[in-house]
């Protein structure tokens, strides 16, 4: 078994090699926290988004999409917060010069006391063997027990000081846990302060020019609610409706790691559903329900998927969720769900001085309806969908191949099209069928070298299908459909090929 950390750096090396995320800027030696995605992780990062978008859009009638821009009004980041509060805790070690997001330390302090937990368990599950009992080991074994108990009395004191502002506690904190730096080794901190994670630019053409500062968005969100009006209007919409969006967000995260899952320029696919006050917890649960089911449609493991409620809510919300995934380093926010009351809608109305406000028919009375949000980082579904289909096999025959097991309906490209010589009339045949197919699915035409190397080429790059044209198809106009997971092989006739792919995407 490889560990964590070096399956994690395959993945990376791999991603980079065959076309999926290249770092920015590589000829210049990069810019930290920023990729660009190569030939197929486009392709892959929009299947993504289409997937969400249908999910949303299309088979919700009651949800519409927009496209808002990327600049706005500077006080629309006054109403929402961000400039006032849109703050991490930040710590820096002296002697690596490395600076730390403080909560992050301390959430990496409480994910190795659960990793000890893990231990415990594997440890039971091979003394028990067969009669192991999960659940009741979790919940009775002394040591574990204990374990939960630190992780649970950190995580509160932690939010508390948060929530409370009390930076020195959170010092404090840090050195009671007896954190070290993990490049420089110490426990040599700094104070923790705070730093806003908004970048900032000027608007117009005098630099400097008092009140020409704007920011680069840091969620797509407040572009929803300052359009909630328009949409009212336009689309004829009853409350309870939604509205969708994806688009660029920008953060100064001040920690850069882990590849594209801490970024500071990503992608986010958020959408805001307004519901009667009153309603709202139901509307919460609903969407919490859903959002599961989307994830789960994949047909990934149920057991790589967890929610975690929230125990400190931000000053908006009455109730909050997340939905974690387990990447190569461990469960981590993969999208956020929360009901975030009328906040938003009401600061904009505060601050703007419109009424933002809905006309219930019903009750025959205006109300500032209701928010339920659900946002999860596009990158960061990509991350899980790739770290979770990157497969090394040894096959029946000793050799070895790599695979990306990325799910058939996202897959890149879904179909490959080998003639299985070079001769013979079969690229001409081959490419027959190429010239069909192409205009349904993204294919490939590959005739270079063996068989074999083909079918490796298209593994690693995740194609679910291949085509193969050989002496019997200029006979029988048949072809074998080859599968990229179990690798076994079916005759189809041609023309049924997209019929029958269909059927399998
Ligand atoms: P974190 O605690 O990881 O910083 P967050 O709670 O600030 O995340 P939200 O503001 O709720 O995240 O953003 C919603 C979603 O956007 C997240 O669930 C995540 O998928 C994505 N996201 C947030 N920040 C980043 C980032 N820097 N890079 C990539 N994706 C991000």
């Amino acid at each position: 078994m490889m560990n964590a950390e070096d399956f994690f750096k395959k993945v990376t090396a791999h991603a980079k090699e065959y076309g999926y995320v290249f770092p920015s800027s590589e000829i210049y030696d990069g810019m930290s926290a920023v990729y660009d995605y190569g030939p197929y992780g486009v392709e892959l990062k929009n299947n993504i988004r289409e997937y969400w978008w249908h999910a949303m859009v299309r088979h919700n009638e009651n949800i519409v999409g927009i496209d808002s821009a990327i600049f706005m009004h500077p006080t629309i980041w006054k109403a929402s917060g961000h400039v006032d509060a849109f703050n991490d805790p930040l710590i820096d070690n002296k002697d690596s010069k490395k600076r730390y997001r403080a909560d992050v330390l301390i959430e990496d302090h409480i994910a190795k006391i659960e990793a000890k937990i893990d231990k415990e368990v594997q440890k039971a599950e091979k003394r028990f063997g067969e009669q192991f009992d999960k659940k009741m080991f979790l919940e009775t074994n002394p040591r574990v027990v204990e374990y939960r108990k630190q992780m649970e009395d950190i995580s509160h004191r932690m939010n508390s000081m948060l929530t409370d502002g009390d930076l020195a506690g959170v010092k404090a904190l840090i050195e009671e846990l007896e954190i070290v730096c993990p490049v420089s080794g110490s426990r040599n901190w700094t104070d923790v302060r705070q730093f806003n994670l908004m970048f900032s630019t000027k608007m117009g053409s005098v630099a400097g020019e008092d009140g020409g500062t704007i920011y680069l968005r840091p969620e797509t969100a407040q572009g929803i609610f300052v359009n909630f009006l328009n949409v009212l209007k336009s689309s004829r919409m009853k409350v309870p409706f939604g509205i969708a969006q994806v688009g660029k967000a920008f953060r100064n995260e001040i920690v850069a790691r882990q590849f594209i899952f801490r970024m500071r320029e990503f992608e986010q696919m958020e959408m805001q559903f307004f519901v009667k006050p009153g309603t709202e917890l139901e509307w919460y649960q609903y969407w919490k329900a859903e959002r599961m089911k989307w994830h789960l449609s994949l047909g990934i493991s149920p057991d790589k998927y967890r929610f975690h409620d929230h125990e400190k809510l931000a000053h908006y919300a009455n109730a909050a969720a997340d939905i974690e995934f387990e990447f190569p380093f461990g469960f981590k926010e993969l999208e956020g769900i929360h009901s975030r009351t009328d906040f938003d809608l009401g600061a904009h109305q505060q601050y703007s001085g419109r009424k933002m406000q809905y006309f219930d028919p019903e009750l025959n009375e205006s109300y500032i309806p209701y928010v339920i949000e659900t946002s999860i980082g596009l990158d960061r579904m990509f991350l899980a969908i790739l770290s979770n289909a990157y497969c090394e096999e040894i096959l029946e025959d000793g050799s070895e191949r790599t695979v990306l097991k990325i799910p058939a309906r996202i897959a890149p490209v879904k179909l490959a099209v080998l003639p299985l010589v070079k001769k013979d009339g079969l690229p001409e045949k081959a490419r027959e069928i190429m010239d069909v197919v192409k205009y349904r699915y993204l294919c490939q035409y590959d005739e270079k070298d063996a068989i074999g190397r083909r079918y490796r080429r298209q593994d690693a790059i995740g194609t679910p299908y291949c085509i193969t044209v050989d002496h019997q198809t200029l006979t029988d106009n048949t072809v074998t459909l080859r599968d990229r997971d179990s690798m076994l092989q079916e005759r189809i006739p041609a023309e049924r090929i997209t019929e029958v792919l269909s059927l399998k995407l």
